[in-house]
């Protein structure tokens, strides 16, 4: 099949989360197994021009606005590295030329982003035609690829894309693109459309909406996240649409990119392990342990945490000034706290604080691609205490770097983690059914008793969740299925 990815996100080019590693390892993984794919992406300001190779000649795109006019794309082209998947980047200074993909730290969110992604999707097709490669599949990812079938719909339903059939994904339904109205100008759709392809959100415009009222199939990163997002809790007003739209909403569980996240073959890391030969694992605690300025001592559990510091990870219940748990988890129990993370200044200011106050919790902030590598592997515990978690990929890092999880039960973090069962020894990791400081504490503090009293459950555990695989390949496979039946579907 030929299939088209139209994102705002695809590693290594461009990444602000989970979004841009599955969309590269997707590719990938779909182009080893057969299928021609292809990747649209912005040329943000920190992708360098002169590594990519130019392709011929501007290309015109219509945009709205008042009167209606032209805008120019340049186009440039390389590959996702190690496969053959080509990556398009629509370039255009006025759009892309800044620092941020959604937004900068003085304008978090970047108030013509609708111009800009709307930009992105009508390019993909311009695009397309350009290169005489018209998809089979146009598959759009989030809301800033959601125009893409949404012109699909309306635009192109009698050119040659007629047989093209569109699938969306929703990687975070917390993330809509909201924007005031007035921003439907600038997709030079009929005002009909405002109401008849569904953007109108509370008088406003909801990208995502359009996206999934337009699309053929739509798709979200796991099985559980797919039933939840269906419930007033969890839909964010929009699981009235996507109960109407159950019948074409199936949840595909994302993979993990076992050449980057391997304990075996790990370079990041500072000696390498697997579950015949875990000293390796002691040695990376031993180094983190040191890298953190936490006392050097094998004989303590070591608690570990990555991610963006935002309401949606559970820090809320965590570090909450007043009534996180994590400070009393520190101050009570026998074991070590190290986090890594950016996001909310009061979390990052909380986070220094405590650091401060408590020898046994030490915080890193800000991003750093090989320490994450070290807290997966020179943990014992990997906490993820997520309100709502689409997919997640920390605990299926940690299960692979036989880091037990603490989790949460929902979305993929239900549908990655099995439960310690202290009768028998089962599971994989530690869960919990409602997100409160409480439960928090109290599942960290299960997790340290096992480590203490049930040793050999334990090692048995790790044993286990490093066997799980969680390959892209076998997504891949799910992906393939449901686009050959979008297609002899003949949407
Ligand atoms: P989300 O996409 O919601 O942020 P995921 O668990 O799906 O959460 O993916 C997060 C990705 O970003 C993982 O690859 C994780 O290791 C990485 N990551 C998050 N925060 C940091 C950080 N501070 N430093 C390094 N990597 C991080």
């Amino acid at each position: 099949m030929k299939i088209l990815m139209v994102s705002s996100e695809a590693e290594p080019f461009a990444k602000a989360g989970g979004l841009g590693d599955a969309v590269s390892a997707l590719s990938r993984a779909l182009s080893r197994a057969g299928h021609e794919v292809r990747v649209v992406l912005p040329r943000y300001y920190c992708i360098d021009r002169s590594k990519l190779e130019a392709v011929d000649g501007p290309l015109g795109v219509k945009m709205g606005g008042p009167s209606g006019c032209e805008e120019w794309a340049g186009v440039y082209k390389s590959y996702l590295p190690g496969s053959t998947v080509e990556v398009y980047f629509v370039d255009h200074e006025r759009y892309f030329g800044r620092d941020g993909i959604y937004g900068s730290k003085a304008e978090p969110d970047f108030p013509d982003n609708p111009e800009r992604f709307a930009f992105l999707c009508r390019a993909s097709f311009g695009l397309c035609r350009r290169l005489g490669w018209i998809p089979d599949i146009l598959h759009a990812h989030d809301w800033p690829g959601s125009l893409a079938p949404v012109f699909l719909r309306h635009e192109e339903a009698n050119s040659e894309f007629a047989k093209t059939a569109s699938v969306l994904t929703i990687h975070n339904l917390g993330y809509q693109g909201v924007y005031p109205k007035e921003a439907f100008a600038a997709f030079r759709l009929p005002w009909e459309l405002f109401h008849g392809a569904g953007f109108e959100f509370f008088d406003k415009v909801n990208l995502l909406k359009a996206g999934l009222l337009s699309a053929d199939i739509l798709t979200t990163v796991s099985p559980s996240y797919a039933r939840e997002i269906q419930t007033p809790a969890s839909g964010f007003g929009l699981d009235g649409l996507l109960r109407h739209r159950s019948s074409d909403l199936v949840g595909i569980l994302n993979g993990v990119d076992l050449d980057e996240w391997d304990p075996e073959t790990d370079l990041r890391i500072p000696a390498r392990y697997s579950p015949s030969k875990m000293a390796g694992k002691d040695k990376c605690k031993a180094a983190l342990q040191k890298e953190l300025g936490l006392p050097v001592d094998s004989t303590k559990p070591l608690v570990g945490m990555v991610g963006r510091l935002t309401e949606q990870k559970g820090v809320g219940e965590l570090f909450g000034p007043l009534y996180g748990s994590a400070y009393r988890v520190c101050a009570d129990m026998a074991l070590q706290f190290a986090v890594l993370g950016s996001g909310e200044k009061w979390c990052e200011d909380e986070l220094r604080a405590l650091s401060g106050r408590l020898p046994n919790f030490k915080a890193i902030i800000g991003f750093d691609e090989r320490l994450a590598h070290l807290v997966e592997a020179g943990s014992d515990f990997f906490l993820m205490p997520s309100r709502y978690e689409p997919c997640g990929l920390n605990q299926m890092y940690s299960l692979r770097y036989g880091t037990l999880p603490i989790v949460h039960r929902t979305g993929g973090l239900s549908d990655t983690v099995e439960n310690y069962n202290q009768d028998t020894g089962a599971g994989t990791g530690f869960t919990f059914d409602q997100l409160t400081p409480r439960a928090v504490y109290d599942t960290v503090g299960w997790a340290v008793w096992a480590w203490y009293n049930r040793k050999e459950h334990v090692a048995a555990m790790r044993a286990r969740a490093m066997a799980k695989r969680f390959s892209w390949e076998h997504s891949a496979a799910e992906y393939a299925k449901l686009y050959q039946c979008a297609i002899e579907r003949g949407c």
